[in-house]
């Protein structure tokens, strides 16, 4: 079988550019596809022609000898490319063609970049959390916090090298940072278990941190508190967590911010809510009340005349400051209207009285007790 020339393989001109060949091959390697070519026999030995022409295209020195000698460059060891496409021939389908999609796309197949060569890891990301009062939620706070927390090591410098001797490749993965084995029909790709993954071991590790380029230790922290913060709230301070291992860069602290229930308010979004008692005869006459208010002031509300029990009053703007977008809230008050006890008999003289004078003030009846009391006398007779 004869070779296709390389160039229509790619279906570029000959004498393309370098981007163009490039453009070429990610334009055929995303139709051939494995998941887009399952009913395509065809696709793999496709794959690994266009694979083969690119291996050879993208090499200036293979593509001279090419464009020269044509396909007799590559035999007899002609050109000094090498055979083209070395190691890929044999080796399973897809885990070639991730590793060409990898170097191709990189972050486009998902940024699953894996750990080739990388020798810095990201630390991790931290959660607080951090209980603060109504109070403090109110008004905004900044507060010292005390993180336990992994920091660069200063013996070192991070690097976890004893005198800064440069680490080097892992001969576990060959710097790949992982491993392969052939498990049935499957390639399982492992973190490499010398290296941890990064690649690149230490031959004479720090002794303070023993090679991890990095340290516990408890961090103050200042953290600012913004007006405004319900329970759920997270704040992130980005580069607080962890210190990566071996001079990776750190991860980011997650505050999570828990509101703690107040003595007097109940809060439900930016609005309070309180219930105010009041006497029966401040309730019956009106009047005025004055309530705490949030802000740690004092508020003044009118009750009407003849306010009932779960009456709700308004206080414009005494409420909790939203966290995002401004505006203030209100607060709400619920009265809570009060049955005197403990009766002096003067008093309980006069609310006999009072009885009376209802009965007469209602001459039909109306009030809930005195018909309560004409169904039972009608009972009876
Ligand atoms: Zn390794
Ligand atoms: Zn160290």
């Amino acid at each position: 079988m004869s070779k296709r020339d390389y160039y229509d393989v790619l279906g570029v001109a000959k004498g393309a550019s370098a981007d163009e060949i490039k453009k070429g091959f990610r334009k055929k390697a995303k139709e051939l596809h494995p998941d887009r070519n399952k009913d395509n026999p065809d696709a793999e030995s496709q794959f690994k022609e266009a694979n083969e022409a690119y291996e050879v295209l993208k090499d200036a020195e293979k593509k001279a000898a090419y464009d020269r000698f044509g396909h007799a460059a590559f035999e007899n060891g002609m050109g000094g490319g090498g055979r083209p496409g070395a190691g890929f021939g044999s080796g399973d389908f897809s885990s070639a063609f991730s590793d060409v999609f990898d170097d191709l796309f990189g972050d486009f197949m998902g940024g699953q970049r894996g750990g080739g060569g990388r020798r810095a890891a990201r630390g991790s990301d931290l959660r607080y959390n951090l209980r603060v009062s109504l109070d403090d939620a109110f008004a905004g706070m900044q507060k010292t916090i005390n993180v336990p927390t992994a920091v660069s090591c200063s013996a070192c410098d991070g690097t976890g090298a004893e005198g800064g001797v440069e680490p080097v490749t892992c001969p576990t993965c060959s710097g790949m940072g992982k491993v392969r084995a052939q498990q049935g029909f499957f390639t399982v790709e492992r973190t490499c278990p010398t290296c941890s993954g990064l690649g690149q071991i230490i031959k004479n590790p720090c002794k303070v941190c023993q090679g991890a380029g990095r340290v516990e230790k408890d961090r103050a922290l200042s953290v600012n508190i913004p007006a405004g913060v319900e329970t759920g709230t997270r704040i992130r301070l980005a580069g607080e967590g962890e210190a990566g291992m071996r001079g990776g860069p750190p991860g980011d602290l997650y505050i999570f911010v828990e509101v703690a229930q107040h003595e007097l308010f109940e809060r439900d979004g930016v609005n309070l809510y309180c219930r105010v008692p009041v006497s029966m005869a401040n309730a019956a006459l009106g009047g005025s009340i004055e309530v705490p208010t949030i802000d740690g002031g004092r508020g003044r509300v009118q009750i009407p005349a003849g306010s009932q029990s779960g009456r709700q009053m308004r206080l414009r703007g005494k409420g909790m400051p939203a966290l995002r977008g401004g505006g203030v809230g209100d607060m709400f008050i619920e009265l809570a209207v009060e049955t005197p006890v403990n009766l002096t008999s003067r008093q309980k003289e006069l609310l006999r009285e009072f009885e009376d004078l209802s009965e007469d003030n209602n001459p039909e009846g109306k009030t809930f007790f005195s018909s309560v009391k004409s169904f039972w006398d009608g009972m009876k007779g």
